[in-house]
């Protein structure tokens, strides 16, 4: 046996290092994970859960207003911000628990605190020293916020989940997936919401017909979206914020949220002291194993800043387990990851935008279908659905899959698998429709885009 403390030290429980370090204590290894906040990290604790619980909140405000259409009366009908987020609070302390359990369960010490790399095999934690023979690196990233002046006033997603009230007049900075879903929560709420965001359109990497609809459904649905504009300045006052955008406009603000991207948890790990390599962007550099520069030391997650989605830390976090512990070398495949974002209406996506198909395969065949679906015809809802498919004409396969419009990520995840198993646009047309349902066009889109 090894004269280190541990088989496996962890620095971070997020969705990687919860996984890794479970399925490395399932496989008889000696495991602790180190964790200076909550068990459960970015992902449940501070992203993707309480997120989706707020859109859910957020959601009934159209289901309320759609019904009525179908016969229901809804008057007298009150919202109350501070009990969806005593809620969202409950189910995040419920889950906080699950994940314990299931650290503990799976026989893996948790060590609560900031940890830190003195050598390759001695992790710190509040002055006592730990040792391993293996340490992953899984300490997620951090909102990143330029720096201009009068910045400290602004909140970023950490803090918008966790408001005791809800602002009236909001301003968010950003075109990504953060921005536009909170423009979403907060606008179907009843705040005014002013999106300023650098580029042409939201969402900068998707499709580009989608990123159009998604904005036109946006503004349709009352948000101010300020594009290729920026922030110069942000004033405190006796009302709230006000804020300098280029072209000399002003905005005022109850609340300003930066949503300008995410940086890798590196700094003051003890990386360098531990001779690991970091790129420009202060992510850890790892091989397509997952392993960094140094032998002993792996990397999965947000941390690497590779696809920076909970499902693909955890996948990466398989991999590195059977690589590292299992003798079955495993590489995460990159390829066709389904993606979602939670946006009103949400959009999901699988496989290549027309740009990247049309760069690969040169002749492409698009089939494109914009439509107003059923349940919004009696609601009186002018909202449409866009869906998309990208074929290689050279090969019929279907290459790229989008759509925004209600119910998008539960349809796309479905369809995902078929682009995995590189299906066919006559597999497509020979599967039988689900009648009457929006995901049906999907498989009876005919005629091509001239
Ligand atoms: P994390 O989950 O960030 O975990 C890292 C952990 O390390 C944290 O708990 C942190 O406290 C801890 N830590 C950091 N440094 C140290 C240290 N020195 N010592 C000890 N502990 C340390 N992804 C999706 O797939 N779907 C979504 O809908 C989605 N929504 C999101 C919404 C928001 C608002 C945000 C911010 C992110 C969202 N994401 C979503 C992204 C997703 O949360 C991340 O991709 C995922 O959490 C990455 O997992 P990870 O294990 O790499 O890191
Ligand atoms: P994104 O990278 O998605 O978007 C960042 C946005 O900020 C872009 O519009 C970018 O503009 C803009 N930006 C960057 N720097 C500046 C600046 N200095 N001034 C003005 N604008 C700036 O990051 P997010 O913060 O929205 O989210 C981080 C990541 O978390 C996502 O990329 C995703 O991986 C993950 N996530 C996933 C979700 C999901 O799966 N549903 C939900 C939320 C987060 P430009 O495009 O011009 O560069």
């Amino acid at each position: 046996m090894s004269s280190h403390d541990f088989d496996l030290i962890t620095l971070g429980a997020g969705s990687g290092g919860v996984r890794a370090s479970r399925l490395a204590a399932q496989a008889g290894k000696r495991v602790a994970v180190v964790e200076e906040s909550r068990v459960g990290g970015t992902c449940v604790m501070r992203g993707c859960v309480p997120k989706k619980l707020l859109v859910y909140g957020a959601h009934f405000a159209q289901d309320l207003a759609d019904c009525q259409g179908y016969g229901w009366d809804v008057e007298g009908v009150a919202f109350d911000w501070p009990r969806l987020i005593a809620a969202k609070n409950a189910e995040l302390n419920r889950l906080e628990g699950v994940y314990q359990r299931i650290l503990r369960d799976s026989g893996v010490t948790l060590i609560e605190g900031r940890g830190t790399l003195a050598d390759a095999h001695t992790v710190m934690v509040g002055g006592r020293s730990h040792t391993a023979d293996t340490i992953l690196i899984a300490t997620g990233g951090r909102p990143s916020l330029p720096d201009i002046p009068g910045i400290e006033h602004a909140i970023t997603s950490n803090e918008a989940l966790d408001l005791m009230q809800l602002p009236g007049r909001v301003v968010i900075v950003g075109g990504g997936y953060i921005a536009v879903e909170f423009a979403g929560i907060f606008n179907a709420l009843g705040a005014a919401v002013v999106q300023v965001l650098r580029g042409d359109t939201v969402l900068r990497g998707f499709d580009q017909d989608i990123r159009a609809a998604l904005a036109e459904e946006m503004v349709r649905a009352g948000i101010d979206l300020r594009t290729e504009t920026q922030v110069q300045s942000i004033e405190r006052n006796d009302h709230g914020y006000s804020l300098r955008l280029t072209g000399d406009e002003t905005v005022e603000a109850d609340l300003v949220l930066y949503a300008t991207g995410r940086a890798p948890n590196t700094a003051g790990l003890g990386l360098e002291r531990a001779g690991v390599a970091l790129n420009g962007k202060g992510a850890v550099v790892v091989d397509e194993y997952s392993r960094t520069s140094v032998a002993n030391i792996w990397a999965v997650g947000d941390v690497t800043d590779r696809v920076n989605l909970t499902p693909v830390a955890i996948n990466e976090a398989v991999a590195f387990v059977r690589t590292a512990f299992l003798g079955m070398p495993a590489a995460m495949d990159y390829d066709a990851i389904p993606s979602a974002v939670f946006s009103q209406p949400p959009i999901a996506t699988v496989g290549l935008t027309e740009a990247e198909a049309c760069r690969r395969y040169g002749e492409i065949d698009v089939y494109l279908s914009r439509f107003k679906p059923m349940r919004n015809i009696l609601a009186g809802r002018d909202e449409r659905t866009m869906m998309k498919l990208l074929v290689d004409r050279a090969s019929d396969r279907v290459v790229g899959l989008h759509m925004a419009g209600a119910d998008a990520p539960e349809i796309v995840q479905g369809f995902a698998v078929a682009l995995k198993c590189g299906a066919t646009k006559a597999q497509f047309d020979a599967t039988v429709g689900i009648h009457p349902t929006a995901a049906e066009e999907l498989v009876t889109m005919r005629e091509r885009r001239p």
